[in-house]
């Protein structure tokens, strides 16, 4: 990470000194560190005296409850629930939060409630090619494991906390250690210096990671596990290009009665075969079919998704989309469409 600039931090300083609603958005489909960032800075904000709101493009996983428990009644909004109240908390606030996003269109239909909103924008974010131009204030670092652990070190940063992390309200000392956690799938990946010395931190400032890591990852349903036996005993291809993937039609979500975020985590898991350098899950949704990729070191997961899949995000891991009926009929089709790409791909411009 990159010495955060003095100068930067005076100008947030100034922004949270006034008055007025503030409101806290991250992207569509919020993962833990979107909404670990958004709970914990609701929470600093909340501490300091400002009127503030979070609001979120569709409703975060069931094993985050207990975080947003944590935020008052009517302080967390859902565009997807309540896109009236979504749209007058950001067009109302003189102050907006974007966090773990790089553009507006991450967020999903809260695009143009966004383009509109009068007020200050400040970014918080660690994917590569921020919109510098769509914001006031841009903090954006790619050397860093998330969002949630750029954002504790900025707020450190701030005299109010002046590198005190037992100054953190504890409930969003959790939400920053939740973030971490679960962008850096539990201490696997994007692990930097820094990011153990936060974790340090916060644990020694009193976080209960017992609590957290059961939260996370030993309340799943048994379906979930059921079905990540079969996807991986039926689905699971390996082209002889060290391509991975899997395919999750509708019908079997439905068989599963799977539930948004359940299937977080499947992708990672072919890339622990030595062969494998590139994994990619493809999971039918209502009109698209979503794609998420991971990969190991020298290749670009973020330019298979950018060029392939209508998608980016950071160089290991990156996501995007198929539509159908442009780049496949039916999700049937998705064998042959990736391994023509990865072909193409692994065999060209695979390096980072
Ligand atoms: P996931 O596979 O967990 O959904 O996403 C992995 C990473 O890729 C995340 O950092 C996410 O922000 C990014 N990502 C996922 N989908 C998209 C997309 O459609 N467009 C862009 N630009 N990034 C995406
Ligand atoms: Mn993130």
């Amino acid at each position: 990470m990159d010495n955060i600039s003095r100068q930067k931090i005076q100008a947030l300083e100034k922004m949270l000194g006034e008055d007025g609603p503030v409101a806290v958005t991250a992207h569509m489909r919020p993962d833990g560190d979107a909404v670990g960032s958004c709970v914990a800075m609701y929470h600093i904000l909340k501490d300091a005296g400002r009127d503030a709101r979070i609001v979120l493009p569709d409703r975060s996983p069931e094993c985050l409850a207990f975080l947003t428990g944590t935020v008052e009644e009517g302080r967390l909004l859902i565009h997807e629930d309540d896109r009236a109240g979504a749209e007058a908390a950001i067009s109302g606030c003189s102050l907006l939060f974007c966090l773990d996003y790089n553009a507006f269109h991450r967020t999903g239909e809260m695009e143009s409630a966004l383009g509109n909103s009068m007020a200050r924008k400040i970014l918080i974010d660690h994917h590569l090619n921020p919109s510098h131009e769509l914001f006031d204030l841009v903090f954006s670092e790619t050397e860093i494991s998330s969002t949630a652990e750029y954002l504790y070190y900025i707020m450190m940063a701030t005299e109010r906390f002046g590198q005190n992390p037992g100054k953190l309200p504890p409930d969003a000392a959790l939400a920053l250690m939740t973030g971490m956690t679960t962008d850096t799938n539990n201490f696997a990946n994007s692990v930097y210096p820094s990011t153990l010395e936060m974790a340090s931190s916060l644990l020694g400032a009193g976080v209960d990671r017992d609590m957290m890591i059961g939260h996370l990852y030993n309340e799943y349903r048994e379906e979930r596990i059921r079905l990540m036996g079969e996807l991986l005993s039926r689905s699971l291809k390996i082209t002889s290009y060290g391509v991975a993937y899997m395919v999750l039609d509708k019908e079997t979500i439905g068989k599963y009665n799977l539930q948004e975020g359940e299937t977080e985590g499947f992708v990672n898991i072919p890339l622990s075969i030595g062969k494998v350098k590139l994994s990619c899950f493809f999971k039918e949704d209502k009109d698209r079919i979503r794609v998420s990729l991971r990969s190991k070191k020298g290749i670009s997961a973020n330019r298979c998704a950018a060029e392939y899949f209508h998608g980016g995000g950071h160089e290991l891991a990156a996501g995007g989309r198929l539509t159908v009926p442009d780049d496949v009929r039916s999700i049937h089709d998705v064998p042959s469409y990736v391994e023509k790409v990865t072909r193409e791909f692994m065999s060209t411009g695979s390096n980072i």
